[in-house]
């Protein structure tokens, strides 16, 4: 398949087919070597790009090398990915035109304090890249987090007061 590596209005760098192509077609693997998650945790742990895909359980990562790891996130993309027997393709969900930007969505999970904002420009944008279900379990721990903040703060309040009344 016809595909190239130029600059995108995404994000940096991004794939593009240079041929029509079919709504399910086998676009092209996410290739890689495969290595445990905890490995890739220490050989990216100062890294501000990483281009890992989680297969399987999640245990495993493929740590990206070739064409499929330039594909940038959409919330509206024009593929998606499919893990076939312990592979992963990027699909076509529609028809796709010559010289379009390929995307999928990359439904991010496990980012700790990174933001991952999006910027697709889709109308439907989430304003992050990552999965809805990861967005919900980092606003229950935001707010948490925002909740102990509070309570310090009343605290010094309390303390404040306490001095004043002296
Ligand atoms: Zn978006």
């Amino acid at each position: 398949m016809g595909l190239i590596i130029r600059s995108s209005a995404i994000h940096a760098a991004g794939c593009y087919t240079t041929q029509p192509i079919a709504k399910g077609a086998l676009v092209v693997e996410y290739t890689g070597p495969r290595i445990h998650k905890d490995q890739a945790d220490i050989k990216y742990e100062n890294s501000f790009v990483t281009y890992l895909f989680g297969i399987g359980d999640g245990t495993t990562v493929i740590d990206g090398h070739g064409t499929a790891m330039f594909i940038n996130h959409s919330c509206n993309p024009n593929c998606e990915t499919e893990e076939i027997d312990g592979r992963v393709w990027i699909t076509a969900i529609r028809e796709i035109a010559a010289g379009e930007e390929l995307t999928y969505d990359y439904n991010l999970y496990d980012g700790e304090e990174d933001e991952a904002h999006c910027n697709c420009g889709a109308r439907s944008c989430r304003r992050t890249m990552y999965a809805p279900e990861e967005i919900k379990q980092r606003q229950r721990i935001a707010a948490r987090k925002s909740a102990a903040r509070k309570r310090k703060v009343a605290k010094t309040l309390e303390k404040s007061e306490r001095r004043r009344s002296r």
